[in-house]
């Protein structure tokens, strides 16, 4: 069977075919789990990968799998990208990142509110290799200018940002990246190339956690960067062959077989987060509320032109929270009290101030009292999914109003 991917040419068509091939032995329409750690090779080859070609034959397990092939070849595609390098978790694939780019003496600017396992490796493990961060309010795009420095590397970007959905205009910051000969990357985990394709903005790299939205059920852990053919090469060989935090080929088939219906469940993933968005904003016992569809959101002028889609993420503060969370994990029915997002079950977690910004975030000064100004002494963080959203706005109503 041929294929000819110009013609997966919309989001739908890509997500089901892109990168998948029928098995060429046996016909197979669903792709196969090759579980081999290595290949028989029929050709002399250099035992080294400096000099091997991405599409070079299997060799070895770590220096690539045809399942997760297949997986890379679908994101490239749903995110517009040239290429993508797949890896054992979405943090696997944030430090072959900084690590295969960056080298000592370089500078980076991170958003000073992101993923809290990014913000910890950004402050504590890169200083460490001579790598100075400078962190800012991202979504002041003027921040992330006066921050510029000859040196600066690499431009750091998470949006819509853990956990308070703050967004960062990619368009803007790729155009002062690139001012002073830095990279922009960007964190697109919360959006999925549903809502936003950043590269298509002028992203340099895009970088996903594959076990929140993408991989959408809950059961396998993944992450992935998507970018150009040139940077990526460098990527593969450094953050992949070489760190070695490659996904298995099971996981990966698993992210793909869940990828495949990502357009049609982030459709309901925003239409029920919009229902209980609106049912949030008008509760008696929540004090305020974040979410990127909502009028309200500081930044939904931004969401409209930056996101075709707003996601299933919402952020609540509600009064005395430390203890209603308390309540929560003994009484809600539907909802799941844990961390981690994206999943068809909805997911709520009440995320503390205090901890957040003294061992995540580090944050000082005005940037701690603009966090603070919203965040107050935690957030919760809901992570709506495919359920019936009836039963979802209930369990909600049930707990808070108890
Ligand atoms: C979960 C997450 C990560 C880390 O991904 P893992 O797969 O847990 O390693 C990074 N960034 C964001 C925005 C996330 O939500």
């Amino acid at each position: 069977m041929a294929r000819d991917n110009s013609l997966l040419r919309g989001v739908s068509t890509r997500a089901v075919h892109g990168g998948e091939r029928p098995d060429k032995e046996t016909g197979a329409s669903s792709p196969s789990i090759v579980m081999s750690s290595t290949f028989v090779v029929d050709a002399p080859l250099s035992f080294s990968a400096e000099s091997r070609e991405h599409d070079a034959p299997y060799v070895y397990g770590r220096w690539g799998n045809p399942t997760v092939r297949q997986l890379e070849d679908k994101l490239t595609l749903l995110e517009e990208g040239e290429a993508c390098v797949c890896f054992a978790s979405g943090m696997a694939a944030t430090s072959a990142l900084l690590l295969s780019l960056l080298k000592h003496g370089d500078h980076v600017i991170m958003s000073d509110v992101n993923y809290p396992g990014t913000a910890e490796l950004a402050r504590n493990t890169l200083p460490r290799f001579g790598i100075e961060v400078t962190t800012v309010d991202s979504g002041q795009t003027e921040q992330v200018a006066e921050a510029l420095r000859p040196n600066t590397r690499l431009v750091w970007i998470e949006t819509p940002a853990n956990p308070i959905l703050r967004l960062t205009d990619i368009r803007v910051t790729a155009e002062l990246a690139h001012s002073v000969g830095a990279e922009l990357a960007v964190d697109s985990t919360f959006a999925s190339p549903i809502a936003t394709r950043p590269i298509t903005l002028g992203a340099d790299y895009v970088v996903h956690s594959l076990t929140k939205y993408i991989g959408g059920h809950g059961d396998a852990m993944g992450g992935a960067i998507i970018g150009s053919k040139a940077s990526l090469a460098r990527i593969d060989l450094e953050g992949q062959v070489h760190l070695g935090g490659i996904i298995s080929p099971f996981n990966a088939w698993l992210i793909l077989r869940g990828a495949a219906t990502l357009p049609l469940r982030m459709q309901a993933h925003e239409k029920n987060a919009m229902h209980i968005a609106e049912f949030l904003e008008q509760h008696p016992k929540v004090s305020s509320i974040r979410y990127p569809g909502l009028a309200s959101h500081p930044q939904h002028e931004l969401a409209c032109r930056q996101m075709d889609n707003f996601s299933g993420m919402i952020a609540i503060q509600v009064p005395g929270g430390r203890d209603v969370a308390a309540r929560m994990m003994q009484e809600l029915s539907i909802f799941h009290y844990a961390v981690s997002l994206g999943h068809h079950r909805s997911l709520i977690f009440w995320i503390g101030t205090e901890d957040l910004v003294k061992n995540s975030f580090k944050l000082e000064g005005k940037a701690l009292a603009d966090y603070r100004a919203w965040a107050g002494d935690g957030v919760f963080r809901l992570s709506i999914g495919l359920e019936d959203v009836e039963d979802l706005t209930a369990d909600l109503d049930q707990v808070l109003s108890g």
